[in-house]
């Protein structure tokens, strides 16, 4: 769906309030990502699963609408006069939040306000913290013969304002679990309160940070010494805190195990769609991604190839094949155009685009580079070739092609562009543990939509090449790396990255 501006009788938008759920990105609902996908405005927060976005279409409009630390938020009657101009223009439009709209999320004054202006809505529960935080925490916020009842409380007033609306003395009292969603700076002032009001010191208690993220801890602790522990601890937010017999089956059921690149910030940047296989691969080890996405791929348009002219076919990525698979089908072709011709795939994730496909790549080189491919392909007589390829790209394969008495020509599909990086995914790249680069265009590209205040990264951290051809690159452009990949691929990438990080 597009937006459709302006017009007189356009047709209304809807608003989709989404929870994103409280962290993991497995934690999503299908529904919140199905919208996503969809949406032609996202409306979001700042604590979202790592990712959560990643499937937004190009040409999404993305507005961040949270807070940065103890910055300024946007003020919530901006948000509303957003979602209600870009829904009345016509627009699909996504309000994203973490974990579940409608718990603490402010989700019910905006649903209240898009009534009161006429415009359609849905809500998407999403599986909110103080939930998750628990059950990741090995804690079942009720138990049998523990609690019958769970409370969840927003502790985010402050409990010494005469206005705060919270009745101490009632919760204390609770027959059952208090699940408090605050941040720990009014841990110890609520502690108080509660133990003021006659619930025992004793009684287990647990402050999980970040539950579910990759990089979630947890402290065990009772109510007394609750919030000296989480200080101890450095907790910081966001953070959820459990009071009641249930916590301390916490120890016992304990399962969410830090992956190796727990507390690693790694950076990716290729484009966005393209980078969601890597940075899945790193979360699933713990590593927390910040994607700038420093390339935007663009297809060209043109005729498909006729393939049944070439003895051989190389494709050079998966975008290549994506596009000329692309061409062929507007063309009337299919799997069967591509008979006949020996397919040559760079590595093995071009392999995968073509099996996609139905079509298995003949030849697929154990380097994944030009000149792998070149290698692989000696034993093969080739008379005609077809190099099927982006717009900017070595010349190595064809031209080793053409040395070799072949006739080789290069379709270009598509072309890569460097796409401008805003100053926080900037300063997010900069400071991240890990800067990973899986061709020489990223290297250019980065560096090129860092424009004049130039990338440099923070003297710790570490540049992460996918191959020889990347680093000499980087090295050009006056970069140190660090750490290159022995396989020439995403799976290689990534474990370069865990042996590095685990001081091999
Ligand atoms: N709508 C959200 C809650 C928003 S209020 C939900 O349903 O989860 C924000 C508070 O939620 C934070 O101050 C913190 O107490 C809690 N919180 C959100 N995500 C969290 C997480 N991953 N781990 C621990 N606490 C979290």
């Amino acid at each position: 769906m597009s937006v459709r501006t302006g017009a007189a009788g356009a047709t209304p938008g809807r608003v989709a309030l989404v929870g994103a759920g409280p962290g993991a990105r497995g934690l999503m609902t299908a529904r919140a990502l199905e919208l996503i996908a969809a949406a032609d405005v996202i409306v979001h927060d700042r604590l979202l699963p790592d990712g959560a976005l990643d499937e937004a279409r190009e040409e999404a409009e993305l507005i961040y609408a949270g807070k940065v630390g103890g910055g300024p938020s946007t003020p919530q009657g901006e948000i509303l006069d957003v979602l209600i101009e870009r829904a009345r223009q016509g627009a699909m439009v996504v309000r994203l939040k973490g974990g579940d709209p409608f718990v603490f999320g402010r989700g019910g004054e905006e649903a209240l306000a898009l009534r009161a202006a006429g415009i359609d809505f849905e809500v998407v529960p999403g599986v909110t913290a103080g939930v998750a935080g628990p059950a990741y925490a090995g804690i079942p916020i009720t138990h049998r013969g523990r609690a019958s009842a769970v409370a969840f409380v927003t502790a985010h007033e402050d409990p010494d304002k005469p206005e705060s609306s919270l009745d101490w003395s009632a919760l204390a009292a609770f027959p059952g679990t208090l699940v408090l969603y605050m941040g720990t700076r009014r841990l110890e002032a609520i502690a108080e309160r509660l133990l003021a009001a006659g619930r025992p010191g004793s009684e287990p208690a647990a402050v999980i940070e970040r539950g579910s993220f990759p990089d979630q801890r947890v402290v065990y602790a009772t109510l007394a010494t609750a919030s000296r522990r989480a200080v101890e601890a450095d907790i910081g937010a966001p953070a959820i805190t459990v009071v009641g017999p249930v916590a301390s089956l916490g120890e016992e059921l304990t399962w969410f195990a830090a992956g190796p690149l727990a507390g690693r910030t790694v950076a990716v940047t290729r484009v966005r769609a393209e980078a969601s296989a890597l940075a899945r691969e790193l979360q699933a080890l713990g590593a927390r991604v910040v994607q700038a996405p420093a390339i935007r791929v663009t297809p060209l348009a043109g005729p498909a190839p006729d393939l049944a002219a070439y003895d051989l076919v190389c494709l050079t990525s998966p975008n290549g094949v994506r596009y000329l698979w692309q061409r062929v089908r507007a063309a009337g072709g299919d799997a069967r155009s591509f008979a006949g011709t020996t397919l040559a795939a760079i590595g093995a994730g071009t392999a995968r685009a073509l099996a996609e496909h139905g079509l298995e790549a003949d030849v697929v080189p154990a380097r994944s580079v030009a000149e792998g491919l070149v290698e692989a392909l000696v034993d093969h007589p080739i008379r005609r070739a077809l190099v099927a390829r982006a717009s900017e790209a070595r010349d190595v394969l064809p031209d080793a092609l053409r040395e070799r008495g072949a006739e080789v020509e290069v379709v270009t599909l598509y072309e890569t562009k460097a796409q401008a990086l805003g100053p926080a995914e900037l300063e997010a790249a900069r400071t991240a543990d890990y800067v990973t680069f899986t061709s020489s265009s990223t290297v250019r590209y980065l560096l090129e939509a860092a424009g004049e205040t130039g990338f440099e990264p923070s003297p710790d951290a570490r540049i992460v090449s996918i191959g020889p051809v990347t680093s000499e690159t980087l090295r050009e452009r006056g970069l140190v790396v660090h750490v290159e990949a022995e396989r020439h691929d995403i799976k290689g990438l990534v474990a370069a990255i865990v042996g590095d990080a685990q001081g091999d």
